[in-house]
């Protein structure tokens, strides 16, 4: 259950069943006590129909029992014939407990059976005039009403109408089993329903998601959620996240600024001082220790002057202030140019370089200089990186309809958990490795060379194995219209 989709529908699904399920039970209840007090009705009125009709029959004519072949007492035979209209059982006991009338469904039953009825009849003593007995152990469960016959002469004892129970309860059972049909069917329709509502009423939620996703890549805080005219829960949670966009495009902004600001004061103090320390060193007879920390202090003003650079040019082009001045050029120039300082480079570090360039020229719409610095912050590291005795490799080449330049190299590499960061500003794999130390860096290199990829709608990429090497790979789009 992964979405709220789901849940809602699932719930809805439960609920739905769950009212079901309720109003089938509330139902059957109901129908079933009904269905009794029916069937109970029924007998007492057969019961004393029956009464009636002993009565009338009585003060018409006088004897109502006769014998029969076997000679046992029995009613007589036009009144028997007339008392078969009565439905269900019916029984009419002689004064003393012998059976005078069983009608055509008693005589269905078996003897014990009917004996059973028949007792029920003659007992008195029982005082009951309506209960439910089943008959022998697996018998028909039958409700029935004794009538005690008064008024028909003193030869009769009682009758006994009654119906099987199975009857009152075929009804209501008919009900249930229409019900167990009806629920999967209801239970389809709930889920199609509510998988339906639950879209139907979450397609603005997901809206807002993709919506806010967009928004927060951080170069679109400027951007709004679409706010819906009706103020309800989604309308005012749109309109909370673009306050709270506001805010944050606010305080990313006076981020921004502050790093931009912050770094452009830093660049005229720092030039001050560069021009003043090298000055200085120049001054004749300078002792050899004053002139050992002029040199210090002018490698760390060197170092500081980077920095600022670099941030000034990452707090600009987050501000979108950092513009590209594009103008074709052939790739191949630049790194040649980026060769030469490569080479040197590579040469103090005792790390060997090789360069491989198409024959034909590689002319694609770029800002040169911007270019020219992403390829030498990665050759850079690569020889920052490389113990002597390695090598870096510089290639450069088309590629479906795309250039890639790659910078490998054979030095410590990079560890599987630390790649996904190593394009964050001010992250450097080893917090160990102070920032003036055998690998000096400030750890913005990598986060300017994928600004600027990106600026030109490409990608930079990397692929590395500790103690194997690195290969960082820079894609760029060839085709200017696919350059924003
Ligand atoms: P730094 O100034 O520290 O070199 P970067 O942003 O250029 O900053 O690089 C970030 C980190 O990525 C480096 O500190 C280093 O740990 C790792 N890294 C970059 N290039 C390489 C490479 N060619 N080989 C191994 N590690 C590298």
């Amino acid at each position: 259950m992964q979405t709220i989709r789901a849940r809602l529908t699932a719930w809805y699904s439960v609920a739905l069943a769950l009212t079901l399920a309720a109003f089938a039970a509330v139902l059957y209840v109901d129908r079933r006590s009904a269905s009794y007090q029916d069937l109970d009705q029924r007998i007492q009125s057969e019961a004393s129909l029956t009464a009636g009709i002993l009565a009338e029959s009585f003060r018409a004519r006088g004897v109502l029992v006769g014998r029969d072949t076997a000679g046992s007492l029995v009613l007589i035979g036009d009144l028997a014939g007339l008392l078969e209209a009565v439905p269900d059982f019916l029984l009419i006991t002689a004064h003393d407990g012998t059976l005078l009338f069983a009608s055509s469904d008693a005589r269905a039953l078996t003897f014990q059976q009917v004996e059973q009825l028949r007792r029920l009849a003659s007992d008195p003593a029982s005082g009951r005039s309506t209960g439910t007995v089943r008959l022998g152990a697996d018998g028909p469960k039958i409700h029935y009403a004794i009538h005690y016959v008064t008024d028909a002469g003193p030869q009769f004892g009682a009758i006994l109408a009654g119906a099987n129970v199975r009857s009152a309860e075929l009804g209501p059972e008919q009900l249930l089993s229409t019900f167990a049909l009806i629920l999967p069917l209801g239970l389809v329709a709930a889920l199609l329903m509510g998988t339906w509502i639950a879209s139907h009423a979450l397609a603005a939620v997901d809206q807002i998601i993709t919506e806010v996703r967009e928004i927060t890549d951080g170069r679109s805080l400027h951007r709004r959620l679409a706010e819906p005219v009706v103020k309800d829960e989604l309308g005012r949670l749109a309109e909370t996240l673009n306050q709270m966009m506001m805010r944050l495009e606010r305080s990313f902004a006076a981020l921004r600024r502050f790093t931009a600001d912050a770094s452009h004061e830093l660049k005229t103090p720092l030039t001050v001082l560069r021009a003043g320390v090298e000055r200085a060193i120049t001054t004749p007879n300078l002792p050899q220790d004053a002139l050992a920390a002029l040199e210090e202090t002018l490698q760390e003003i060197k170092r500081m002057t980077e920095l600022v650079d670099a941030l000034l040019t990452l707090a600009r082009a987050d501000e979108g202030i950092a513009p590209l001045h594009r103008e074709p050029v052939d790739l191949r120039g630049i790194v040649e140019e980026v060769q030469e300082t490569g080479e040197l480079l590579a040469e103090q570090a005792g790390v060997r370089m090789s360069v491989a360039t198409p024959a034909e020229p590689i002319v694609v719409s770029v800002d040169a200089s911007r270019i020219r610095q992403l390829i030498l912050n990665l050759v850079t590291n690569a020889v920052k990186y490389t113990p002597a005795g390695g090598s870096v490799r510089m290639q450069l080449g088309p590629a479906n309809g795309r250039v890639t330049l790659s910078v490998a190299d054979t030095g410590i590499g990079i560890a599987a958990g630390d790649l996904p960061h190593i394009f964050d500003r001010f992250w450097r794999a080893d917090s160990a490795r102070t920032r003036t130390g055998e690998r000096p860096g400030a750890g913005l290199g990598l986060a300017i060379c994928k600004w600027i990829a990106e600026a030109h709608g490409g990608q930079i990429d990397v692929v590395s194995r500790p103690g194997r090497g690195t290969t960082f790979t820079v894609t760029l789009p060839r085709d200017p219209a696919a350059q924003s």
